[in-house]
């Protein structure tokens, strides 16, 4: 047959109709139901720029915590943000203390396998000491699940290790 060719093949099959119906030439789709199924081992290197955030990402690996600040209406984002959306003027840098309040939680058990972060994987929206908005990030070393609370104090932590990105290099811990 030839198939033997293909070493990643995993079967053909005659797939059915998901939803029969009554067609006058009986079935429209007859000639493509022959299906094959492969394994197909992908793998990707991506190469992208952090643009005008490379600041934040780059001050973390400083263990300094920044986010921006509208010169001209006072609004300090949680994060950063190189335009305020507020009123559309260039914001400039300003570092925070690092230390906040939870805002709201999420707990998730399953996370996808690609994360490779033990489960339960908690995210956390904090009202950063000093900003405006919340911030986004995992908080980690919390104890137990029933012992995070709205309203604990937290504070950034940052990474001692290597990271795969950079966004890795922080993240929140009951403070
Ligand atoms: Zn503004």
């Amino acid at each position: 047959m030839g198939t033997e060719l293909i070493s990643n093949l995993l079967e053909i099959f005659t797939a059915e109709d998901p939803m029969p119906f009554d067609h006058p030439e009986g079935d429209p789709w007859k000639d493509f139901r022959q299906i094959m199924r492969i394994e197909w081992k992908m793998e990707f290197t991506y190469r992208h720029i952090l643009g005008k955030y490379s600041k934040f990402f780059i001050e973390l690996a400083n263990k300094r915590f920044f986010t921006t600040e509208c010169p001209k209406c006072g609004k300090v984002w949680g994060i950063p943000r190189p335009l305020c959306a507020d009123c559309l003027t260039i914001t400039r840098w300003k570092e925070l203390p690092g230390t906040g309040v939870l805002s709201s939680f999420s707990v998730s058990y399953f996370v996808p396998a690609f994360m490779k972060v033990e489960t339960p994987y908690v995210l956390a929206l904090v009202k950063m000491d000093g900003a405006d908005t919340l911030f986004t990030h995992q908080l980690r070393n919390f104890g137990r699940v029933e012992d995070i609370k709205v309203g604990m104090p937290v504070k950034v932590a940052y990474a001692t290790e290597p990271v795969s990105h950079p966004m890795l290099l922080m993240w929140f811990e009951p403070a």
